[in-house]
């Protein structure tokens, strides 16, 4: 890894005079080509590759209206040049979404517009070649597919299905990413991305039951593949093993069993997370879409609820049921799927939940939004229900709660840094640097309100704070999970 250093914290966000190439370098590991078989594409660089690649870009441009109009419909006003976190936390000019785009754009247009075949040089357009190829992995690899960029573009220009169309073109070439396909391929056959065995699992769960007992002399379960519950959570498997994710999980066994809901995870969908989105491949998206309908249907439950887990919520909400529906079995009167923040909230709108606050006063909060349920998601039954909804369970199981600077969450917040894919450690340099916006918003609340913890509903995120929260200053357990918050509040051995 690349020597870096880590950008200063500024008391406002600034935007910074570009440097060329700066990031040029930064590329995450390639896969090799048993991840890449394992999952459908070439092992290595294919022969005609550049052929191949302009016929896959002609494919997916015929396929998706919207890919050909925001390729088509882009006036370079500039209004998304800032608003990327990585092009704010590296100056790398190519790290503008416009940009960024423009690596793709320059290619469809030479090969797919009547212009760019016959002026070229007029239009931008550029023959897809090994200098282009190499600029396509290192920066369709730092974008972390947050759609912040999309939010400010007066025509809504998403980069990150730019970025999600560049990648899938990569892998069928036979240049893909090590972090993601291989993730994919542990998920697809044992059922998570950490590849964790049932019996592994089970041991955990266990052994978290124990635990939990322990500390509150109440006997609360952690089922798993339990027949005929009413619930199938899944969950993202960093909710097995890691703090603050497990705590998070500690959290929903409470609040279920407060609630005396029936539910149970599964071992053959033992992971909400679906790394199908971050390389733009359909099919493996559905490979592992269909694990959960396939659990559901063995166990015979009535409702999925999914866990704290971003990118899993944007899949299961605007995608699942087109993925692996229908899903008329379950019981049509819940959300199908519904989030487990919608679950505690409505649990706690209708008084079903014991909580005393005081159990986090040694807190003080803040809320990360994470972009893929703030920008390709909704909670709830009202407009802005997932901004609302997490908000409204952290005020009612703690006393102190204060937003960050509005322009950084919500509909426009920031990106932790490591998402899209990118949450691996070839990439510390980019992560850390892209995580600036978002540490700079954090210290405004820590130096006004005396904030000591952020709270998040994403694992991505939960990780990648840990890591990147210490080269700014902060501890990397200030980092927390809502249903943590909510576990601690829960007052177990009293009947609500
Ligand atoms: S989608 Fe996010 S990471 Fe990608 S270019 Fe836009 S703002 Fe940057
Ligand atoms: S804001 Fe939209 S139209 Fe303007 S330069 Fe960016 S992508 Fe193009």
């Amino acid at each position: 890894m690349a020597e870096f250093t880590t950008p200063t914290l500024k008391p406002y966000p600034e935007i910074p005079p570009i440097e060329i190439g700066v990031m040029a370098h930064s590329k995450p590991f390639k896969a090799n080509p048993e991840h890449q078989q394992k999952i459908g594409f070439p092992g290595e660089l294919v022969d005609n590759w550049e052929q191949v690649a302009v016929e896959k870009m002609g494919e997916l441009v015929s396929k998706s209206r919207a890919l050909r109009v925001f390729l088509d419909s882009c006036v370079k006003c500039g209004a998304c040049t800032d608003k990327c976190h990585y092009f704010l936390g590296t100056a790398d000019p190519n790290n503008m979404p416009v940009a960024r785009q423009d690596l793709f754009r320059s290619v469809y247009r030479r090969y797919y517009t009547l212009a760019g075949k016959y002026l070229p040089w007029l239009v931008g357009a550029r023959d897809m070649d090994q200098e282009l190829l190499d600029q396509w992995y290192s920066y369709f690899h730092q974008c972390s597919q947050c759609r912040r960029c999309s939010v400010y573009c007066p025509y809504g220009i998403d980069t990150a299905e730019i970025s999600m169309a560049a990648r899938e073109i990569m892998d069928h070439i036979g240049v893909g990413q090590k972090y993601c396909n291989e993730i994919i391929g542990k998920a697809q056959t044992i059922g998570n991305n950490l590849g964790l065995p049932e019996k592994a699992l089970l041991n955990t769960l266990e052994g978290l039951e124990e635990d939990i007992e322990d500390e509150t002399g109440v006997a609360v379960r952690m089922p798993l593949d339990e027949k005929n519950a009413d619930i199938l959570l899944v969950t993202p498997s960093a909710d097995f093993f890691a703090e603050p994710h497990v705590d998070g999980l500690i959290g929903y066994a409470k609040v279920f069993h407060q609630a005396g809901l029936s539910w149970t995870l599964s071992s053959h969908a033992s992971e909400a997370a679906n790394f199908g989105l971050f390389i733009g491949s359909h099919e493996n998206m559905q490979n592992l879409a269909l694990r959960v309908r396939e659990a559901a249907l063995e166990l015979g439950v009535k409702r999925i609820v999914f866990g704290e887990c971003g990118h899993a919520w944007r899949v299961a909400y605007s995608f699942l049921n087109t993925l692996a529906g229908p899903f008329d079995f379950l019981d049509q009167n819940y959300p199908v799927p519904q989030h487990i923040c919608e679950v505690t909230y409505d649990l706690i709108q209708r008084n079903q939940l014991t909580l005393d606050k005081s159990a986090n006063d040694d807190m003080v909060l803040t809320f990360h939004d994470s972009c893929n349920v703030s920008r390709g998601s909704r909670m709830g039954d009202m407009p802005g229900g997932q901004f609302i909804i997490p908000r409204e369970i952290i005020k009612a199981v703690c006393n102190h709660f204060y937003d960050m600077p509005s322009d950084t969450i919500k509909e426009g917040t920031f990106c932790c840094g490591g998402g899209g894919g990118l949450l691996t450690d070839d990439l510390t340099e980019l992560r850390v640097k892209g995580a600036l916006p978002r540490m700079e918003a954090l210290k405004q609340v820590v130096d006004q309100y005396g904030v000591t913890h952020m709270a998040a509903i994403c694992a991505i995120c939960k990780s990648q704070f840990s890591k990147v929260l210490p080269y700014y200053g902060f501890k990397m357990d200030q980092i927390v999970s809502v249903h943590q918050l909510v576990g601690n509040a829960i007052v177990l051995n009293r009947e609500p």
